[in-house]
């Protein structure tokens, strides 16, 4: 499993701010119930005290010295908590709180970063994608857009398509794995909402933990040129790093790019890197297979049949109608 660095970076950044301002107030809640009882201070006192003897009878090693200190401690704690009942606070409110119980606010366990830090991390990461995921998400899908007349083109009804090509996007995203591989290929006409379930996956995936990484064709041959002449911004550099190494792509709008020489030989190592590491793709296109092929090339083409789940999805332009975009 990969993490977006430059998001984790920011993601222990806020991480460590939130856990000062927990223990800032920690100590205000501390201090204001003490000053509210010379009682709870005096124990609170012998509580410190006993912190320290405890230190040092763990250092040279005596357990009964530590198991006594102990039973006093706990004494203590019990006195503490009569008073505080007394004070009308729960009874444990002077034991000392971390902001995580697992990683004691370090963010760090022995294997990796702490579910506490991932949960900043998967916030910043849904942040950094905000403006392409918008308000997009299964739960927000709206098959009412897509008509349940039978279009005599394709012998079904768009809805009917609609739900299935749904189904085959959720499961996709529920069971990812990052080393799962495959990927899906959602095609079909502008505005039929391919790109809503693209978001969608997207989302649910970066949910689960995982590093889903959104790119549209055009910034990414953009790119692609920009790195071939060595003139990335460090952005872009990790833009296109992640295209090749993320957990999950979303290549929006395959084929919306300016057509180029050098589009079907990149294309094709993309989708090849991206499957020898069994990474999972999303392909986006307006584009039918036939066109793929012709577009860029049969190995282009031969190398998405081959690794992508084939999904189309038909109705009228939904731009028009609704949101599923
Ligand atoms: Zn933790």
């Amino acid at each position: 499993m990969s993490y977006d660095e430059k998001t984790m970076a920011g993601a222990r950044i806020e991480y460590r701010e939130r856990v000062r301002r927990f223990e800032d107030r920690e100590r205000l809640r501390t201090a204001d119930l003490l000053a509210r009882s010379p009682r709870l201070r005096e124990v609170e006192r012998d509580l410190t005290g006993l912190s320290l003897r405890l230190a040092r009878a763990a250092l040279s090693g005596s357990a009964d010295e530590v198991g006594r200190i102990r039973t006093r401690a706990e004494e203590l704690h019990a006195k503490a908590g009569e008073i505080l009942e007394e004070m009308g606070e729960e009874k444990d409110a002077l034991r000392p709180r971390t902001y995580c119980p697992v990683c004691e606010g370090t963010g760090e366990t022995g294997r990796g970063p702490c579910a506490c830090l991932l949960k900043v991390y998967q916030e910043m990461l849904l942040l950094r994608y905000a403006r392409y995921l918008g308000e997009q998400s299964f739960e927000n899908f709206d098959f009412e857009l897509y008509s349940d007349i039978v279009s005599p083109y394709y012998h079904a009804e768009p809805r009917g398509i609609a739900e299935f090509v749904f189904d085959q996007c959720a499961e996709y995203a529920r069971r990812f794995r990052p080393d799962g591989g495959g990927g899906l290929f959602l095609h079909g006409g502008f505005g039929v909402g391919k790109s809503f379930l693209a978001a969608s996956v997207a989302r649910e995936v970066i949910r689960n933990g995982y590093f889903a990484h959104y790119i549209s064709a055009v910034s990414f041959f953009a790119l692609a040129e920009k790195e071939r002449f060595g003139r990335l911004a460090e952005e872009e550099a990790a833009d296109w790093e992640d295209a090749f190494s993320a957990d999950l792509l979303i290549l929006d709008d395959l084929g919306a790019e300016p057509a180029s020489a050098q589009s079907a030989p990149l294309l094709y190592r993309l989708l090849g890197e991206r499957a020898a590491l069994r990474r999972g793709t999303v392909l986006v296109s307006t584009l039918t297979k036939e066109e793929i092929s012709s577009r860029y090339s049969p190995a282009v083409e031969s190398r998405i049949s081959g690794t992508l789940t084939d999904l189309l999805l038909i109705g009228e332009d939904l731009r028009k109608a609704g949101d599923n975009t």
